[in-house]
């Protein structure tokens, strides 16, 4: 039989055909286990392991299992989406200028405006969703590394990864991809041209909010980059627990599943939202009249369970329509089974998001539940 490539779906559920090696259990061990024991000659009964800063079985099933998603060579796992960001950062030589998207989440610009200096990057922000404006910043900055986000959050931009992969690498540079919002099943940006990409499996991946993780792929796992942050993790100490590494794996054995969902319930919503009264504006990139609709379109499975909407009437009336909220839950995040909405202008009150926007992170609920909940909370 000639091999073909299973579906997200068929991986996902089999959690990438695991049989446990020890007694056949469909279903992976916890193994909390620390340290690990030496025989009478002082060799390690596993070679592979003896501390577990330095990795564990289940973390392993879970960085395979999501290499699988990503079609990646390798994957490591960090205790958030933030610590997999910091990780890559810290791998980038010092004196180097680092190229990241603007208007993107919030704690990724935060730390890079941190920390850049200190660890002698020089920052360049720019956005670099547009083609022109990249391709002016990557020869005009030359830069070793460029960040971008898509979709973004919480502007909803979509960045065109091949195109974005052609002209970074064109000038030297390596692109990282956060596409936390798309998750892998819906973008896989190695594919595309990427270097890196990056996810905070805390939202969609893991999916229950629950647990915090990130994950960074790649397929270049010789690249000294690569092996730099394979080694500082082992160093420097951020390494997912066994607990939340099981709980990440059983999460994703319905991760294509939540993602199909949350996208069809997304779009629905997205194209009434788009005919109501007391919105002047949706950003979705299902929808025809997004700016990235078309790249959207080719390089996504499904636009994915996050939307912003700017609400007619600025802050007061965008907050008091998420007061009103009786199933969307008034808390940040997203890409949990549950809806979840968040006035992001008070967070981050100088990033330039507009006043009345309130971002919308689709769950599983049943869509015209989803729909009344947001008509009457639009409707005052
Ligand atoms: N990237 C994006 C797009 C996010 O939305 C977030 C968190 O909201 C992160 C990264 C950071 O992930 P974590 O909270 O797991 O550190």
């Amino acid at each position: 039989m000639t091999k073909r490539a299973l579906s997200p779906h068929t991986i996902a559920a089999q959690a990438g055909h695991f049989v446990n090696a020890s007694d056949g259990a469909l279903t992976p061990p916890l193994g909390p286990g620390v340290t690990f024991a030496r025989d009478a000659a002082y060799d390690l009964v596993d070679p592979t392991r003896s501390y577990a800063r330095s990795g564990t079985g289940i973390v392993d099933v879970a960085e395979d299992l999501l290499a699988q998603f990503e079609n990646a060579a390798a994957c490591q796992l960090h205790p958030s989406g933030m610590a997999a960001f910091a990780s890559l950062l810290r791998a980038v030589p010092s004196g180097s200028t680092v190229l990241l998207q603007s208007q993107i989440y919030w704690g990724t610009t935060d730390w890079l405006r941190h920390n850049a200096a200190r660890m002698g990057l020089t920052l360049v922000e720019g956005e670099l969703f547009c083609p022109s404006t990249l391709t002016t910043l990557v020869s005009e900055h030359r830069p070793a590394l460029v960040l971008v986000e898509t979709p973004s959050n919480p502007w909803l931009r979509v960045t065109d990864i091949a195109g974005a992969a052609a002209i970074c690498h064109g000038a030297g540079a390596k692109l990282a991809v956060d596409g936390t919002a798309a998750t892998p099943i819906l973008t896989r940006a190695l594919d595309l041209g990427a270097d890196f990409s990056i996810h905070s499996a805390t939202k969609a991946i893991n999916g229950h909010s629950d647990l915090m993780a990130g994950c960074i792929s790649t397929n270049a796992p010789d690249d000294p980059w690569w092996q730099d942050m394979a080694a500082d993790r082992v160093r420097g100490g951020a390494i997912l627990g066994s607990w939340e590494a099981w709980l990440l794996v059983r999460g994703m054995r319905t991760l294509p599943l939540r993602v199909d969902r949350m996208s069809a319930t997304a779009l629905d919503l997205a194209t009434r939202l788009a005919g109501h009264a007391a919105v002047d504006q949706v950003l979705y990139p299902g929808l025809a009249d997004h700016p990235g609709h078309a790249v959207a379109q080719a390089q996504m499975a499904g636009f994915g369970g996050l939307l912003s909407i700017v609400v007619h009437g600025g802050a007061q009336a965008a907050l008091a329509a998420a007061g009103r909220m009786q199933i969307f839950h008034r808390a940040t995040s997203l890409g949990s089974v549950e809806s979840l909405v968040e006035h992001r202008h008070s967070i981050e009150p100088h990033s330039g998001i507009p006043e009345g926007l309130l971002r919308l992170s689709v769950g599983l609920e049943d869509a015209d539940d989803l729909w009344a909940d947001l008509d009457q909370a639009l409707a005052g």
